[in-house]
């Protein structure tokens, strides 16, 4: 039986329908002449409230909403991979070609292409007794995705037939799995439910690093594999930078990017950017191994909600495949305000600031669907996904409710400040403010494989860097030469840190990636510096001659000196950083 119901009011993004009775919570139903797409979110006899993800300007009260029988739910296959879509994971470049640049409402087009073949190779065998995420073949995605065809997870049985080797649409059957007398034909393509996250064995302790060849982020508040970390990006700090280039370069073989809502201008330029940024591990288009997922303002806030659900869905998918999984959330905030118009037009009781009582709850559901995971399957795999949500609190402030309760979360905090970014110190991370939660759980992995002492020589450095904003202070009273020599010295190596370390170029060829190793002996040199300073100080050598030594200049471009040749170069600066302070 169909479910049919008349709207009844409407309120925004929310209309109120009646003669809804049988329907579900969550249930997809289009809504209205022009058949938007909208979810039920409450439910009271056979009045249903409606959540439209399209604009329902123009709708009247008397017009149908018709009950879809299924959740909103993603589509999930081959074709996933490489596309733009809008927060209801409709094509935007199809939307375009068949609407022109604003989306005609209630368009219906299909998230994956139905009718493209795909070669497919199977992997399992008839007769194969298999589970939920066990592999059934492959597909050549994209050059960089060979992306598995998967059980579906609630399937269990044996394998009575498996398509050979040969094109197929996603629509076509690919395999027949029987269990208790029943046979299901399975097919290349899925669909999940977007609110209900997808299963997995158990969840891993976060104790490898996301290593992103970033110094500031891996060296001091790295993110671990499955972890999530917040970054507030006030305008002009650096965030679209700082975030492709973790989309280039870290060690992820997936990225999700979600554009929530920020202004419309803002994310055209990651439309038009991402699609022609090359992946510098290949070569190829970075598009080869990355979803974009973009709701800029001006489409309705309403699908803002959505798109957060439809980014992390397709990321567990891959991670279901096996797959590392970065996402990228931009913003969270304005996702925050979407759910806070939703719930006023609902006359749910305001909580802090007018967001709903249930903002951290809903955060937190988000956010918990990070994690790296034991997947399902026979054949269990390790697989993550990491999250980095940007927040953009309104002015700056961070004490506002969704950089708190996000704050509360994620266990990395990437402070971007914009007064950095006017001094021109990229990545503008505050070195003072930032954290992360996850050094002791990764510090076994760095002492593994880059080096014993890897925490002591971190540790050194930031209580250095901690020291000079405190040596600062007293600088500004009385000026640097009323300061002791040996703290002259300190200075003199918390400069180094600043900008011979922290600071890193992302449009040069070499320092916009730093290895783990060169990152850690990099520390290392700049530490030798000091110590070998601080032996000359004391042995009363003047800090002028210090601050004037040839070898100064060499630390300064260490960050510039390719991978194969660093090894060497390293040991000529330190031996020179040994040989130039004992003679000073
Ligand atoms: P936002 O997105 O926060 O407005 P952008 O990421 O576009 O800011 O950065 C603004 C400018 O700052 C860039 O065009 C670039 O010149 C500079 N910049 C930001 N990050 C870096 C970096 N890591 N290395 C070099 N320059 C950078």
């Amino acid at each position: 039986m169909i479910i049919e119901g008349k709207i009844i009011k409407i309120a925004g993004p929310v209309i109120v329908a009646d003669g809804m009775r049988g329907a579900q919570m969550l249930e997809m139903v289009r809504v209205g002449e022009q058949k938007l797409i909208g979810e039920i979110i409450e439910l009271e006899g056979d009045t249903a409230t409606i959540q439209v993800y399209e604009e329902t300007a123009g709708i009247q009260p008397g017009e149908v909403v018709e009950c879809t029988g299924g959740a909103l739910s993603v589509e999930l296959g081959p074709g996933v991979m490489s596309s733009i879509f809008d927060g209801i994971q409709r094509p935007l470049r199809i939307i375009r070609e068949e609407s022109g640049d604003f989306i005609a409402r209630g368009i219906d087009v299909e998230s994956v292409d139905k009718e493209k073949k795909w070669e497919f190779k199977p992997v399992a065998k008839v007769g194969d007794v298999v589970t939920g995420g066990d592999v059934l073949g492959e597909v050549q995605e994209t050059s960089a995705v060979l992306h598995k065809i998967l059980v579906p997870p609630t399937m269990e049985g044996t394998v009575k037939s498996l398509a050979s080797e040969g094109e197929y649409t996603v629509l076509e059957d690919i395999a027949e799995i029987e269990a208790d007398g029943e046979v299901k034909a399975v097919q290349m393509l899925q669909k999940w439910p977007v609110k209900k996250s997808r299963p997995y064995v158990r969840k891993l302790d976060p104790d490898i690093p996301l290593v992103t060849g970033q110094r500031a982020q891996d060296t001091f508040f790295s993110v671990a594999k499955g972890g999530a970390a917040a970054i507030p990006g006030p305008f002009g700090s650096g965030k679209t930078v700082t975030q492709q280039q973790l989309a280039k370069w870290a060690d992820a073989d997936i990225v999700v990017y979600i554009g929530c809502g920020e202004r419309g201008n803002e994310m055209t330029e990651v439309l038009t950017e991402f699609p022609y940024l090359d992946d510098p591990k290949t070569g190829n288009p970075l598009m080869d191994r990355t979803v974009l997922i973009a709701n800029t303002s001006n489409m309705p806030v309403a699908a803002r909600e959505a798109c957060v659900y439809t980014g992390i869905t397709i990321a567990e998918y891959y991670r279901d495949q096996g797959y590392d999984v970065a996402l990228m959330a931009d913003s969270t905030s304005r996702w925050a305000e979407a759910m806070r118009e939703i719930s006023g037009r609902l006359e749910e009781m305001p909580g802090e600031e007018g967001y709903p009582a249930y903002l951290a709850s809903r955060l937190a559901q988000f956010y918990e669907r990070a994690g790296r995971v034991e997947t399902i399957g026979s054949e269990s795999k390790e697989a993550s996904i990491s999250v980095v949500g940007a927040v953009s609190p309104p002015g700056g402030d961070l004490s506002e409710p969704v950089t708190q309760n996000t704050l509360r979360i994620c266990k990395v905090f990437w402070a971007l400040d914009a007064s950095l970014a006017d001094k021109r110190h990229f990545p503008s991370i505050d070195w003072l403010q930032s954290y992360s939660l996850y050094v002791d759980s990764i510090e076994g992995w760095w002492t593994e494989n880059i080096a014993a002492d890897w925490r002591e020589t971190r540790d050194q450095a930031m209580s250095l860097l901690q020291k000079e904003s405190e040596l600062q202070e007293i600088v500004q009273l009385v000026g640097p030469d009323a300061l002791p020599e040996a703290d002259q010295a300190t200075l003199e190596t918390t400069r180094m840190l600043r900008e011979d370390f922290l600071q890193q170029n992302a449009f040069d060829d070499v320092d916009t990636y730093c290895a783990p190793d060169k990152q850690y002996k990099m520390l290392k040199t700049i530490l030798l510096f000091y110590k070998e300073s601080l032996a000359a100080v004391n042995r009363g050598v003047s800090i002028h001659d210090i601050v004037a030594l040839p070898v100064k200049e060499e630390i300064g471009k260490m960050k510039y000196v390719p991978q194969e040749e660093f090894a060497s170069k390293i040991e000529e600066i330190q031996a020179a950083i040994t040989k130039q302070c004992s003679e000073a």
